[in-house]
């Protein structure tokens, strides 16, 4: 009788553990899953990101970062690698099992099909349960994919987007509105219509069929995650040394639904998601013997009685903070404006009727308005004498993320300096915030010494600086 009441660890001779309930994990889990996916579908919608692919930019916090912006995807990408590479050492594929959404959608299918296989009696065909899953693959896959795209569009295409779907559903011929699209907008929408399409196509078979194989077998983020998890990381260990408590139900490992068993050193598989569950169950079996499990997650290595982490993984944290710092202070010093000049080619030249006629003496100048908003801008030149100028507009107005292209012709006759390499450059300000500016530098050749000499053409241009213009002028 004595030995009736015993738990499992005094039944096997050993001492008993202090008493551990971890369902909490579960719970946390389950937030865990549900708060991420709700960040992830509300982010695009409240504009804390978005790609635009169309026009080469990402908006992050309202502030648009441009893909052509060299540094700020350097810094980006330096910020984001050492922060995900750190999070792979230490924690392993822990973003599979508590945020990803195909985990998330997955397991409500297999809650589905537990409560189905209970004593539910509508769903024991297998056939309503099919379709069941099926019904529910479709819609999620389909809102999902809609959510991905606003990820890529901007609201204007999605209005048309989803207007352009629902009509096509019910057999009608498109928005009645549908001549408001610009080209631009219309490309957009039949462009993220064929992504939709096959996005939905591609979940629907995932979520219906693949599920967690797609996890354990194909997944390119799981196998990504995996290369840089070390033994350290976190992992469930099995307490090997009250292994003979184990009443070797098999319930944790039938818990597992990547396949694992987790009293096999799951540590060194690929597939442990670290989700907690076989810990939990197995809490659950041992808590009838008022005993904790005989699973338990562990980070580092015991070290007399401390546990140690690797000094590796104090790295990436390091670089995430240096980097974050140069990006911080990189976009607080933005100039949402660009410029670039360059000589015109010989077909532009002729196409664009010049005053000069001369690719010597006759420039294109790039101007791009990198901020949100519409602008108005001044263009001027430093280091030239005005009446030798002349820009095809010395003004322009450019909606948020326009691109314009403007000529300058210089006349030569009119440029009474003693050298014949003259340094020049070229400034687009805004007329509404000064503070905003561009400049850029380049080289302009009087014609006969060019060709009596033989130099050459090529101009001169480096990242604008307002130092680095010829000093002749008030700098702004
Ligand atoms: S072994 Fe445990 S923690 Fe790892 S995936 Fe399976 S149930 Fe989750
Ligand atoms: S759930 Fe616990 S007791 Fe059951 S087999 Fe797994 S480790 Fe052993």
């Amino acid at each position: 009788m004595a030995a009736m009441h015993a738990s499992a660890y005094e039944t096997a001779g050993q001492k008993s553990k202090t008493k551990l309930d971890r369902s909490w994990m579960s719970q946390a889990r389950r937030w865990f899953q549900i708060g991420f996916l709700a960040l992830f579908c509300a982010m695009p919608f409240v504009g804390v990101i978005q790609f635009d692919i169309p026009h080469w930019r990402v908006v992050l916090f309202g502030q648009q970062i441009w893909l052509n912006d060299i540094l700020f995807i350097y810094l980006v990408w330096g910020m984001m690698v050492p922060l995900l590479v750190g999070v792979y050492m230490l924690l392993g594929r822990v973003f599979c099992g508590w945020m990803c959404p195909q985990t998330t959608f997955t397991e409500v299918i297999d809650k589905f099909l537990i409560w189905a296989n209970g004593s539910n009696k509508l769903f024991h065909s297998v056939a309503r349960r099919r379709v069941v899953i099926f019904i529910y693959s479709v819609t999620v896959a389909w809102l999902f994919a809609f959510v991905v795209i606003s990820y890529f569009v901007t609201p204007e295409v999605l209005w048309f987007h989803t207007k352009t779907f629902w009509a096509w559903l019910w057999g009608l011929n498109g928005p009645k509105d549908r001549h408001v699209m610009n080209y631009e907008v219309y490309q957009a929408v039949r462009d993220s219509l064929r992504f939709q399409w096959v996005l939905w196509i591609a979940l629907t078979i995932d979520l219906s069929w693949a599920r967690h194989r797609w996890c354990r077998m194909f997944c390119p983020y799981g196998i990504w995650q995996s290369i840089f998890r070390n033994r350290h990381a976190l992992r469930v260990r099995f307490d090997e040394e009250h292994s003979s408590a184990c009443i070797d139900c098999g319930l944790c490992e039938r818990q597992c639904f990547m396949g694992v068993d987790p009293r096999k050193q799951p540590e060194l598989t690929f597939n442990c998601i670290n989700c907690g569950d076989c810990i939990v169950t197995c809490d659950r079996v041992f808590k009838k013997r008022s005993d904790p499990g005989l699973l338990s997650f562990v980070v580092g290595e015991k070290v007399e009685g401390k546990t140690r982490l690797p000094k590796v993984v104090y790295l990436p944290p390091l670089v995430f903070l240096g980097v974050g710092v140069l990006f911080v202070y990189s976009m607080m010093n933005y100039q949402p404006v660009f410029a670039s000049i360059n000589r015109v080619t010989e077909s532009e030249l002729a196409n664009q009727g010049h005053v000069q006629e001369s690719v010597y003496s006759s420039f294109a100048i790039e101007v791009v308005n990198k901020g949100r908003s519409d602008d108005d801008f001044a263009l001027s030149t430093l280091g030239i004498p005005q009446p030798a100028v002349h820009f095809s507009q010395d003004r322009v107005h450019l909606v948020a993320g326009e691109r314009t292209r403007i000529y300058l012709d210089i006349d030569p006759d009119k440029v009474n300096l003693p050298q014949t390499n003259v340094q020049f450059a070229v400034r687009v300000q805004s007329e509404n915030d000064p503070g905003i500016y561009a400049l850029d530098r380049a080289s302009f050749f009087k014609e006969g010494v060019l060709e009596g000499q033989g130099v050459g053409v090529s101009p001169q241009r480096h990242q604008p600086q307002l130092e680095d213009a010829p000093q002749d002028e008030e700098d702004p």
